[in-house]
């Protein structure tokens, strides 16, 4: 008889349902996680909203930490009960791996593939199983800020694509979890750090957590960037998706500078670049999704040492049971992660 979990499903628009469904099964390279703790990301909050296009019921789950309560026969990394942070898993053979640049291996995957039905990552669920190539040792690390080091090793391969570095210059537009995310790994690497928002509340928690420069967004954001930072800036990070954010990113360059494309935008929403500019200026432009699995082992290793503390951008933890209204409260005030404890 198959064994069964329960698992928080988004069965619709604005609707979650939990269910029974089979417990994964492991091959010889695969641990199986108890999950205990999964942070509800973007991706997986516009699903539910319908912002973003996805076929239902789609069994999210992606920013996970967890116990192994299960190894393959070919596993020797990690042992049972090893408490462990998730990133992708990547072949190891292909031209991207052997670049070190293993976000661009076809098979840089989260394990999308479920039983019974369900598509998606599947870490909203008491098991999920996970190549052991993609598990990293977390230590005693809170199991909640465990789960943020998929999250954390995308700001982390940001930086490191941005060439970040002591003595730099950087903005980051939006103060939600990822433009916090990437302030914090920027301060750390070194960089004056400006971050731009709407909300005050938000610019607020930035300055709380580091932030150098805090900037109210209105109509003249490019001149008070400017100003804040003797002309413009090294690195300019969008971390929230919009035509406007990404031209005021792009204006306030310093000669040389990188304008990192780290937030997508629903419905999309094209820039204009103007290539003599850019020529002239030797400005470049850098997109940012997803991280390299050493990303992963710089995040795991940050938390596990506590080097980074996660707490503050940590609003509420529900029960797998209450996936319904974790999902509405991360979708209805303007919060940073919500977290389910399977
Ligand atoms: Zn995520
Ligand atoms: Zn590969």
């Amino acid at each position: 008889m198959t064994q069964m979990m329960k698992a928080a499903a988004i069965a619709g628009i604005n609707k979650i349902e939990v269910v029974d469904v089979p417990m994964p099964e492991i091959g010889p390279r695969d641990v199986l996680l108890k999950i205990k703790s999964a942070g509800l990301c973007t991706w997986e909050q516009r699903i539910y909203t319908g912002q973003a296009k996805a076929e239902y019921p789609l069994l999210g789950g992606h920013e996970n930490a967890g116990e192994i309560a299960a190894i393959g026969e070919l596993v020797t990394n990690v042992k049972v009960g090893d408490r462990v942070t998730m990133g992708s898993s990547a072949c190891g053979t292909c031209r991207a791996c052997l670049r070190g640049e293993d976000k661009g291996c076809v098979e840089h995957f989260l394990n999308f593939s479920l039983k019974g039905g369900f598509y998606g990552p599947g870490g909203f669920a008491e098991y999920k199983v996970h190549r052991s190539d993609g598990v990293f040792n977390v230590g005693d690390a809170p199991w909640d800020q465990a789960a943020l080091a998929e999250p954390l090793s995308c700001a982390i391969h940001a930086a490191r694509l941005l060439g970040a570095q002591l003595g730099d210059t950087a903005v980051v537009f939006g103060a939600g979890t990822m433009g916090l995310l990437n302030m914090m790994v920027l301060k750390m690497s070194g960089l004056r750090v400006g971050v731009v928002d709407v909300n005050e509340g938000r610019l607020a928690k930035a300055k709380a957590l580091g932030a150098d420069v805090i900037l109210k967004s209105g109509p003249d954001i490019r001149e008070r960037v400017k100003a804040a930072f003797l002309g413009g800036v090294d690195y300019s990070i969008a971390a929230y998706g919009s035509e406007e954010v990404n031209q005021d990113a792009l204006d306030v360059l310093n000669a040389r500078g990188k304008i990192c494309l780290f937030a997508s935008a629903h419905p999309v929403t094209p820039f204009s670049i103007d290539p003599n500019l850019m020529h002239n200026r030797e400005t470049s432009a850098v997109g940012v999704v997803s991280a390299d699995r050493r990303d992963h082992a710089v995040a795991t290793n940050l938390i596990a040492t506590g080097q980074i503390d996660l707490s503050p951008i940590i609003d509420a933890t529900f029960p797998i049971l209450d996936a319904a209204e974790a999902f509405h409260r991360a979708t209805s005030a303007p919060s940073y992660r919500v977290m389910l404890n399977p």
